[in-house]
């Protein structure tokens, strides 16, 4: 990515010497985190290859996720920029590697969708308390002198999962949405519905960001973003291009059963989607040939369906 990030050093200098010297567990408790500050006031916290984001207001620290990753280091990464304490926990959806160690903020106002509210409220898990507050469309957030907008683009990825927007900061956070660099996760990123997917892509690149925060791995930017938009239109015209292209009578030639037979056809679908897409696709992005198969397949099957 072309964006300056500023890289902290993960905690103060004398404590990783402390801790080196005098305790590895403590340390790598510590110190296993990454912290970088995107804009000013605004943070990026990674642990196991899961983010969360903050951001420091004159009032306190609002947080979106609490991944059980990075757990208890959200703590040490915010002491470690403000004395300010956390007010504010934003859930960007239900999944449990996102929120699943909500339960140890103690006196913090939980907003979410309510879509994401009625799955928790259905979850009955500790570690995801239900949200306080709650919306359908959009909230408008104005907290110490800042602004969040929260959107909801319908469910790309689960039902009530949102987009936080700092307009002021242009930074937009969609967690589970696109991967700035590398591919949309198995099964396009489980996705429940592939255009709602698509438009979601498309209201992203609507907004005024330039700093684009993602659930796994490093910051991105618009153009990052743009090149995610053409991956998956390629997708889309591949999978069109092989239902037109396979012929299913010549693929199913000598196979019986019902279950068998469309199998068969379905292979035959997203080889011919996957072989051009991994021709197209080598060295664009990370990962490509991994789920490439999975990737048309789902669209394959959504162009049949939705
Ligand atoms: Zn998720």
């Amino acid at each position: 990515m072309n964006i300056h990030i500023a890289r902290y050093s993960l905690v103060a200098t004398a404590s990783i010497l402390f801790y080196t010297l005098f305790s590895n567990l403590a340390y790598s408790q510590v110190a296993d985190y990454e912290l970088q500050e995107i804009k000013p006031g605004v943070y990026v916290v990674s642990a196991g290859g899961t983010n969360s984001m903050f951001l420091v207001t004159q009032e306190g620290v609002v947080v979106v996720d609490a991944p059980p990753a990075i757990g208890d280091k959200i703590f040490a990464a915010v002491s470690n920029v403000t004395d300010n304490p956390i007010t504010h926990l934003i859930y960007s959806h239900a999944h449990k590697d996102h929120i699943g160690a909500a339960n140890i903020f103690k006196n913090v106002t939980i907003i979410a969708h309510n879509e994401t509210a009625k799955i928790l409220n259905e979850r009955n898990d500790t570690n995801r308390p239900v949200p306080d507050m709650n919306f359908s469309k959009e909230m408008n957030l104005s907290i110490g002198g800042q602004v969040l907008q929260l959107l909801y683009p319908g469910p790309y990825h689960q039902q009530g999962n949102i987009f936080v927007f700092l307009p002021e900061h242009k930074v937009l956070m969609a967690v589970d949405n696109v991967v700035p660099g590398g591919l949309l996760w198995k099964h396009l990123g489980v996705t429940p519905d592939v255009p709602a997917l698509i438009k979601s892509i498309d209201e992203v690149l609507n907004l005024d960001f330039d700093v684009f925060v993602g659930g796994h791995g490093q910051p991105g930017t618009k153009q990052d973003i743009l090149v995610q938009q053409e991956y998956v239109n390629d997708l889309r015209e591949n999978a069109m291009a092989a239902l037109n292209e396979v012929n299913r009578t010549e693929v199913i030639q000598g196979i019986n059963g019902s279950n068998a037979i469309t199998e068969a056809y379905f292979n035959a679908l997203t080889k011919s989607c996957a072989d051009k897409i991994d021709v197209e696709w080598q060295g664009k992005l990370e990962g490509v040939g991994v789920w490439t198969d999975e990737h048309c397949e789902r669209m394959i099957i959504s162009e049949r369906v939705d």
